[in-house]
């Protein structure tokens, strides 16, 4: 008997200038970064609350609070890992993620793959189980007058 879980994440940083632009563990050349505790990589925070929310094990927040010093400039590959650890102790295997992530600039068509393949790598699974989508913020809200990005992520687990 197999079980399935489904679980989705949102984020959103603010664009500053003065930091880098780290989106899904890739470094983005831009002339601004996303501002936050952490490294503010949004794609990785979203998809750690997807997985998360699909096992029913809280959220980012209630792992890595950004009032502990040690998650400072902390790199957010380090989050998925100990999500993924946590789902495989619960017998749980990922089955897909799909991802859309919200920019205006720069244009993030050619960073795709290179996003998907790191992703899948941090994930152990066939990068035709992970997919990236790019859309822009039409130029209007936060997302368009290039004042944020925002990223949403839904996983699919199972568990034998
Ligand atoms: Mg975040």
């Amino acid at each position: 008997m197999t079980s399935q879980r489904i679980g989705i994440g949102h984020d959103r940083h603010r664009l500053v200038e003065g930091r880098p632009l780290v989106l899904g563990g890739v470094r983005i050349d831009h002339t601004h970064g996303l501002e936050g505790h952490s490294d503010a990589d949004i794609v990785l925070h979203a998809l750690t609350d997807a997985l998360l929310g699909a096992a029913g094990l809280g959220d980012i927040g209630d792992l890595f609070p950004d009032t502990e010093a040690e998650n400072k400039g902390r790199d957010s590959v380090d989050f998925v890992r100990e999500a993924v650890t946590m789902l495989r102790s619960g017998r749980w295997s990922i089955v897909n993620v799909d991802m859309t992530l919200f920019a205006q600039e720069p244009k993030l068509g050619v960073h795709k793959q290179t996003i998907r393949a790191r992703i899948a790598e941090l994930l152990g699974l066939d990068p035709n189980r992970v997919n990236l989508k790019a859309k822009t913020g039409e130029r209007v809200g936060v997302v368009g007058r290039e004042e944020a990005m925002d990223c949403q992520v839904i996983a699919l687990i199972e568990q034998e």
